[in-house]
């Protein structure tokens, strides 16, 4: 019989962390953030995880209150802003040096504005970060093009650091935080946790996936290859991913 890598999780709940991206992972993609939900079945799915096993979190790059909105389960952690910022008894928080960035990514986000007004797209301020997305744009290649020529040298001038996701350009503040090192300090802050397993759809998910023992890629058209390449298992869609957290959520035979 082939090995099942969820198998050593699926014995010993109470050594295991489940860690988990929100948009594109939990949720399905949607033309706006503001659209997106994580399912009622998958919500009650994460409730019977997070009483079961040592440490479940949801890990996103959205704002850690808006993430915290979409996953409204007890028990869950949420950490926001890809690892820059913690969701703890209602109230969000930065990471250590995140505050002094704040200035320097409202100053970028303003500057940001028309230029993605023009290439058909919008700015999201999240505080600690910023996204400028382009999924509604009407022509996504001259939209990429457009904030290439226009918007890096935005980003670059208030000292900050960036990377493309999925039809969006991020800018961040350059801290040596990323989904990997969330995941890596929250496993580390849960000395029960033995195995550990993330599901992620999205380039920024890469970091966290290489810092757990299982690495699950959420395949849609978007994924990047890297992801894929990196992943212990790949699912098809967020649909698939439910299942498999169902699966996680139940006795081991
Ligand atoms: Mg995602």
């Amino acid at each position: 019989m082939a090995f099942d890598p969820l198998a050593p999780l699926r014995a010993d709940p109470g050594a295991g962390a489940v860690l988990l991206d929100v948009d594109g992972t939990l949720a399905p993609i949607a033309p706006h953030p503001d659209r997106s939900a994580v399912p009622a079945t998958t919500l009650a799915t994460l409730a019977r995880l997070a009483r079961r096993y040592a440490l479940v979190a949801c890990v996103s790059g959205r704002a850690a209150r808006d993430a915290g909105r979409l996953v409204p389960v007890d028990g869950v952690v949420v950490i926001g802003n890809h690892g820059l910022e913690l969701l703890a008894g209602g109230e969000a928080r930065w990471a250590s040096g995140v505050e002094r960035w704040l200035p320097a990514v409202r100053a970028a986000a303003d500057a940001l504005g028309p230029i993605a007004l023009e290439a058909g797209g919008w700015v999201e301020d999240k505080g600690a970060t910023l996204t400028v997305h382009v999924r509604e744009a009407p022509d996504p290649d001259r939209a990429r093009a457009l904030l290439e020529e226009r918007g890096l040298p935005v980003i670059a001038a208030q000292g900050l650091a960036w990377r493309w996701g999925r039809m969006a350009l991020e800018a961040r503040p350059p801290l040596d935080i990323d989904k990997g090192s969330a995941v890596r300090a929250l496993v580390a802050s849960r000395p029960a946790v033995a195995r550990s397993l993330y599901a992620g759809d999205d380039l920024t998910d890469l970091d966290a996936l290489r810092a757990v023992d299982v690495g699950v890629a959420v395949r849609s058209d978007e994924t990047p290859p890297e992801l894929l390449a990196a992943a212990t298992l790949v699912v098809e869609g967020p649909a698939a991913l439910a299942d498999l957290l169902a699966g996680l959520a139940v006795d081991s035979a």
